[in-house]
């Protein structure tokens, strides 16, 4: 067995505190190996946001600890774990959280200006990055000019531009007509299986059980192995 990209052990999350405690995540364990893509679907409020984000270095858990090819990411201050998950992670969201001053080439580069990439090698990567993508005429538009599918585009080429070893996705085809949730939906698909990408998307799209290796349910914060509704495994 190859380590694990990624590991997960007894991951809680409570917001608030007294009546008004909400346990969002309630003791999750999962190992992501390279190349895998995991799916995590669940209703809306099941806590999907609530892990990933945990999963991602931009929520601190209540309990638990994450691990990202032996790190530990909590165990780091605030500036050593925003290092950490610029190198190992990328992140893409429902909403594409673009920045609307930026096109598409400075998005992009982005993250490898805090990365300190010396910035013709930036260039050069957002280049590549554009071209793979099927953006290369769309290197100068502000996300306001960019369809959804090429706003979701752009910010998976970010997510890809430190090429990180993990990709999460929260949501990612959310927001996308079928077609573009289909082109979207594949893209990452080849990051597991051409690239050796470890890939968790969260979602409740039943689309994205084409490409998944694996597929987990949450329910209530817990996952489960099984289909919610589904004592029996009948469906699964
Ligand atoms: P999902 O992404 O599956 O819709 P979330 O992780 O966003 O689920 O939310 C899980 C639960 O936690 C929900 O009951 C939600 O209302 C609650 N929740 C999420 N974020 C917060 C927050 N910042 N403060 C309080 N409760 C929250
Ligand atoms: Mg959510």
């Amino acid at each position: 067995m190859p380590d694990p990209v990624l590991q997960a052990e007894g991951l809680e999350k409570t917001y608030g505190t007294g009546q008004a405690a909400v346990q969002a995540v309630r003791g999750i364990d999962l190992t992501l190996e390279a190349g895998e893509r995991l799916l995590v679907m669940g209703p809306s409020g099941s806590g999907k946001t609530t892990l990933i984000s945990m999963l991602g270095g931009m929520l601190t858990p209540s309990a638990g600890r994450v691990f990202l090819g032996g790190e530990d990411l909590y165990e780091h201050d605030e500036r050593q774990r925003a290092h950490l998950r610029l190198r190992k992670l990328g992140f893409i969201f429902q909403s594409f959280n673009l920045l609307s001053a930026l096109n598409a080439r400075e998005n992009i580069e982005v993250p490898m200006r805090l990365s300190r990439t010396p910035r013709s090698q930036a260039r050069q990567r957002a280049s590549e990055q554009l071209e793979r993508l099927g953006l290369a005429e769309r290197a100068a538009h502000r996300p306001r000019d960019l369809s959804g599918g090429e706003k979701q585009r752009v910010s998976i080429a970010r997510a890809l531009a430190n090429e990180p070893q993990i990709i999460l996705a929260d949501e990612p085809t959310a927001n996308l007509d079928s077609q573009n949730g289909r082109q979207v939906a594949e893209i990452l698909s080849r990051l597991g299986t051409v690239e050796g990408k470890g890939v968790i998307i969260v979602s409740h799209d039943q689309r994205l059980q084409d490409i998944a290796s694996r597929i987990v349910w949450i329910e209530d914060g817990r996952l489960d192995q099984r289909p919610q509704g589904d004592p029996v495994g009948v469906a699964g």
